[in-house]
């Protein structure tokens, strides 16, 4: 299993409205904004560390968000998610 960072991966999508591209990735606690709405969540298992997955939807770009909640890795948070 590879954690390469995905920063530099130029295949972002670029629908994303404006408040979206301001969302920092990958970074814990990064906030997300006032127009997402927050889906379900469920609980993963990473290695041995319990996470948490809340979805969240853009009303505005229709964008689907994961937060991944790790009090382990300061490198999980919001990531984009590709259907
Ligand atoms: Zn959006």
């Amino acid at each position: 299993m590879t954690t390469e960072t995905q920063a530099a991966t130029p295949s972002e999508p670029t629908s994303l409205c404006e408040p979206c591209q301001g969302i920092q990735r990958n970074w814990r606690g990064a906030p997300g904004h006032a127009e997402l709405q927050q889906g379900n969540h469920r609980k993963e298992l990473r290695g041995n560390v319990q996470v948490t997955i809340t979805g969240y939807f853009c009303d505005r770009c229709g964008t689907h968000w994961h937060y991944t909640n790790d009090k382990t890795n300061q490198r999980a948070g919001w990531s984009v998610v590709v259907d």
